[in-house]
């Protein structure tokens, strides 16, 4: 009875199992780490959990698996998929990443090398090093699209600014802005729905809503290379839009940005090449189908891409057509985007 005698108060079953197992003792038990005790006939996540529950009573633990999961630094947590991944970052960046999104974590390694290039978070050419840490995949992606995020929202105030001129009638503010924050911090539960951008008029009043979408695919009518020959849009994303127009009772028009990458090696630069609007009135008439997306549970919306217009035509078109619209959504609502 070596397990009981040497005071580790594990229940009979599980040093039972153990002894048949052919571990003996506890310190023949400590020298397996938690892999290699699930790996032992008859040992499952139960009884594993109640040994390791015995063990942490007698201020003992497993030893430590070589082989363990990396640490996702964004999620705090180990990811199968964890590994390093490498971003040219100014140094103010590298901070922010560090502080806001990384829970205080270092990079792994900063190449000491410092270059002339854009950096991956802030598109700004700058002096940038080789910064690494451990990120899932899933992570990775997030991070890297918030670059692109950024270059897209300072892509749409610019064009907003070049469209409408010097003496805009409807003033762009920023509502939403990208941020860096660990992964989960901002629950589906406490998600407010809002969009990117707000315009106010020369009152100060709010008149219309931006949500805006960026990709590296042109629409028709411009932008660079071929044109998508659908748009689609999470169904959650048209709710969100839907329950952002009642909460502001301004219509919200989405947005589409192409947004690409060139290559000022070993960096990249984001460039906005291309602006498109949608009507929410026009929405529904080019709705093509909902289904799940390919390989995900998602569910999107469909459209025809003939839905967006070049982005140069919005300000004719709030002159003309917007005050009826406005006063429509006032006396109608704001019309469904999709049916499923
Ligand atoms: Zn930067
Ligand atoms: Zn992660």
């Amino acid at each position: 009875m070596q397990f009981r005698d040497s005071g580790l108060s594990i229940e009979r079953a599980e040093e039972q199992r153990l002894l048949r197992a052919q571990v003996t003792s506890v310190e023949q038990l400590l020298e397996l780490n938690k892999r290699e005790l699930l790996r032992l006939p008859g040992i499952g996540e139960g009884s594993s959990s109640r040994i390791l529950a015995a063990l942490a009573n007698a201020g003992l633990s497993l030893a430590e698996d070589p082989y363990a999961a990396n640490e996702c630094a964004r999620e705090a947590k180990a990811a199968r998929d964890a590994e390093l991944r490498s971003y040219f970052l100014c140094d103010s960046c590298r901070d922010a990443y560090a502080q806001q999104a990384f829970g205080d974590r270092s990079p792994e390694w900063v190449s000491s090398e410092r270059v002339e290039g854009y950096c991956c978070h802030c598109n700004e050419l700058r002096t940038v090093r080789l910064s690494q840490w451990f990120l899932c995949g899933t992570c990775d992606r997030v991070v890297r699209s918030l670059g692109r995020g950024l270059a897209s929202a300072k892509f749409v105030a610019s064009s907003w600014a070049d469209t409408f001129g010097s003496a805009p009638e409807l003033s762009l503010r920023e509502t939403d802005p990208v941020e860096l924050r660990p992964r989960g911090r901002r629950s589906d539960v406490d998600r407010v729905a809002t969009v990117d951008f707000v315009a106010d008029d020369a009152a100060g009043e709010t008149v219309l809503g931006v949500e805006l979408k960026s990709g590296r695919s042109a629409l028709p009518g411009g932008g660079i290379g071929k044109p998508m020959s659908t748009f689609q849009l999470d169904t959650t994303d048209c709710d969100d839009i839907t329950t952002a127009a009642a909460a502001l009772n301004v219509p919200v028009f989405l947005v589409h940005a192409q947004i690409i990458g060139r290559a000022h090696a070993p960096t990249e630069r984001y460039e906005g090449v291309g602006l498109w609007f949608a009507s929410p009135w026009e929405m529904p008439q080019h709705l093509k189908e909902v289904r799940s997306r390919p390989r995900e549970r998602r569910d999107a919306a469909y459209f025809k891409t003939a839905v967006f217009r070049p982005f140069a035509e919005f300000p004719a078109y709030v002159k003309h057509a917007f005050p009826e619209d406005l006063e429509s959504m006032r006396r109608d609502g704001f019309p469904f985007l999709y049916r499923s």
